[in-house]
């Protein structure tokens, strides 16, 4: 199926092939994945015959197919985009293209299975292959006004879903429960589908990653929720802590810390500043707070076609950031056995600084 938007693919699969070309590969070989859905719209069912998108330098696309699958492919409208060329059953995909490849720097696909890429290994002759990341990152990483009026939705709709979540009581609910009742809001405000939902009440808050559990959320617990769907194929991705009733004890203190972070790092953000150092930014903050080493994760990450993406906000990635980067920052501080708060926006840069794209409120909310 395509994307549903009509994004240029024509023009991100030329823009690919240069860069290609200027970084020395030979070939990129994309395989189904976010990759495939980014250069050329197409995103057939994830199964084990071999679809892959070739790139070249001053060649025009070619999209090879499972004959089984070329109505798919001829459907999507990809045959306007790429030459497509389907292979039979008993025939050898990868010998397939590795005869549309000259060999010596080929990128693949971040997802590509490795059962490809040992089938590609075998079929090409004196080959490195590569990530094709460093090309493909770097080009899905800034995003055209299309993608950013669509994270911009997806971000409505999360904002959207946190407001309504906490007009109604969370107290005697389990995680589970709040959970499930996000993700059903995250659909009634827009979204197409569900990503996640977090929800870590009490002590489970200090767990970044929680899987919602069948604790009941008491009076005096902070909860932290972080959730996400999806919308034209963009993600969204919000974090919020609220308290249940009264606040357990230290927890004002401790989200005045994790606020003024986040709005360290936001202001850290412009263009050519180094990812890394907008983690620094919010890292001091919590740092000179005396909680450091209970800040346990990077500040952000990329987002766009996949939840996490290019460019990570995180020590020792001096890639510099540009307008269009759109990414998450969401400092957190975790008190293991007592509670944890994580405020988490997602942020474009600007031509001169940066813009939230959420908008829910970032005060302390006492919820009933
Ligand atoms: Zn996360
Ligand atoms: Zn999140
Ligand atoms: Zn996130």
């Amino acid at each position: 199926m395509m994307s549903g938007v009509a994004h240029d693919h024509a023009d991100r699969m030329r823009r690919a092939a240069e860069a290609a070309g200027e970084t020395g590969l030979t070939t990129l070989l994309v395989t189904p994945s976010a990759d495939l859905v980014y250069l050329a719209g197409y995103a057939p069912p994830p199964l084990p015959r071999l679809t892959c998108l070739v790139i070249r330098p001053h060649r025009d696309p070619v999209l090879v197919v499972p004959a089984l699958e070329r109505p798919l492919a001829e459907g999507s409208g990809i045959g306007e985009l790429a030459e497509i060329v389907s292979w039979e059953e008993t025939d050898g995909p990868h010998a397939l293209v590795a005869g549309m490849a000259e060999g010596g720097r080929v990128g693949c696909s971040d997802r590509m299975w490795a059962s490809h890429l040992l089938r590609f290994q075998e079929a090409f002759s004196e080959t490195d292959f590569v990530t094709a990341s460093g090309v493909l990152d770097r080009l899905r990483s800034i995003k055209d006004p299309d993608e950013l009026s669509l994270l911009e939705r997806a971000a409505r709709y999360a904002d959207e879903t946190f407001h309504r979540i906490i007009q109604s009581p969370l107290e005697t609910l389990t995680e589970r429960a709040v959970a499930d009742e996000l993700g059903d809001l995250l659909l009634e405000a827009g979204h197409e589908t569900v990503a996640f939902t977090i929800v870590g009440s009490g002590p489970n808050g200090a767990s970044p990653h929680h899987e919602p559990t069948t604790r009941e959320i008491r009076a005096g617990d902070a909860v932290v929720m972080d959730f996400g769907g999806r919308t034209g194929g963009y993600c969204s991705d919000v974090s919020r802590t609220v308290a249940v009733k009264r606040q357990p004890k230290d927890f004002d203190r401790v989200y005045e810390v994790v606020l003024e972070a986040q709005e360290a790092a936001f202001q850290a953000i412009a263009p050519g500043v180094p990812a890394q150092d907008v983690d620094r930014a919010a890292r001091a903050v919590i740092r000179h707070a005396g909680y450091g080493d209970l800040f346990v994760h990077r500040t952000g990450h990329g987002i766009g076609l996949e939840e996490h993406e290019s460019p990570y906000i995180v020590e020792g990635n001096d890639q510099a950031l540009q307008p269009g980067m759109c990414f998450s920052i969401e400092p957190g501080i975790y008190l293991p056995g007592e509670f944890g708060v994580r405020i988490e926006d997602i942020v474009t840069v600007t031509e001169d600084g940066a813009a939230r794209l959420n908008r829910a409120t970032r005060d302390l909310e006492v919820v009933r």
